[in-house]
């Protein structure tokens, strides 16, 4: 039987924020720049709220300045256009974060193509979507990012490109995880294979993975006889199953325990890709700010 590893999100985001923290402050001595980092939210959204507010919380951790709007949910595309106009022009902002999802009255790619794409920290714009799907990623949406800095990690043993020849497997192909995911493993030299919702035999497609990357919605979908031996398996998901008390408890895309024992490494749910989430939105923060040298 394989010992399958936890891959410890929370411990490599803190290691990577410390990190962020030391770079931030040469930043500041050397060249007298804080980067600054700018978050819309429109209209009121439970969970978005405690998104927004700890990500406003990590970013002053590690020595950047924090810019949190809130606006009502009767906020016009017009006005929502205006302020990111605004903060486009702003020397002191360098990241600006559109946190969605926005009031259905507002269309998210006009919002998002507005961010100027050196401060597109989502990585969400069509520039900087164009510049990743051809091999010159500038900023790179957070998700894959953590996902892949985990992977290399991971797979540091095998040299200089450690995921070269890989076979990787992803499962699902949104603009924001799934194909950035895609073209990142492409640009490692992985082979690389996506499957959605209309595969068809998907589970032995899944099975031929090195690497698995499970980014779907679907609660535990992922089966443990999906996996092969060895396989090193990501899982994105975030989903709130319901328990038979009444409460709820979150749970991935993969069925977890399912995989212990034929997986080298997995990243649990909650506490292994979220946390990396965060820390690369400073990450590229940093990168943003370093960028206006
Ligand atoms: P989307 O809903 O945008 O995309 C889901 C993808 O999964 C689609 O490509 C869809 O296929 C595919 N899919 C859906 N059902 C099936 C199925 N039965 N079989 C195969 N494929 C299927 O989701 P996101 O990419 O935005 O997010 C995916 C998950 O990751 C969610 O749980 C989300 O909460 C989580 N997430 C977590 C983050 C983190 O920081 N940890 C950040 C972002 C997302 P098709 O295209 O054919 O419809």
């Amino acid at each position: 039987m394989t010992e399958t590893k936890i891959i410890d999100g929370k411990v490599f985001s803190e290691r990577l924020r410390a990190d962020i923290a030391t770079r931030v402050a040469a930043l500041k001595q050397e060249k007298n720049i804080t980067p600054g980092l700018a978050v819309i939210l429109v209209g009121v959204d439970p969970a978005s709220e405690i998104y927004v507010r700890n990500k406003a919380k990590q970013t002053l951790e590690v020595g950047m300045n924090s810019y949190e709007f809130k606006l009502p949910d009767t906020t016009t595309e017009e006005e929502l256009l205006a302020k990111i106009d605004e903060l486009n022009a702003d020397p002191k902002v360098h990241g600006i974060l559109v946190q969605l999802p926005l009031p259905k009255h507002i269309k998210e790619h006009a919002v998002i193509n507005r961010i100027n794409p050196d401060k597109d920290v989502d990585g969400f714009n069509v520039v900087n979507a164009g510049l990743i799907a051809t091999g010159q990623a500038r900023l790179v949406p957070c998700t894959p990012l953590g996902c892949m800095m985990m992977l290399k990690d991971q797979f540091a043993s095998r040299g200089a490109k450690p995921l070269m020849g890989l076979h990787a497997v992803i499962v699902g192909r949104s603009n924001i995880v799934g194909k950035p995911m895609a073209q990142l493993l492409l640009k490692e030299d992985c082979t690389v294979t996506i499957v959605h919702s209309k595969t068809v035999d998907l589970p032995e497609l899944v099975k031929m993975a090195d690497i698995v990357v499970a980014a779907v919605g679907k609660a535990e979908m992922v089966r443990g006889d999906w996996i092969k031996k060895g396989a090193v398996v990501i899982d994105v998901g975030i989903n709130r199953q319901a328990l038979p008390d009444g409460k709820t408890k979150l749970v991935g895309d993969v069925a977890t325990k399912e995989c212990m024992g034929i997986a080298s490494a997995i990243t649990p749910v909650p506490g292994g890709v979220g946390p990396m989430t965060i820390a690369c939105l400073l990450e590229n923060t940093y990168q943003a700010a370093k960028a206006t040298i």
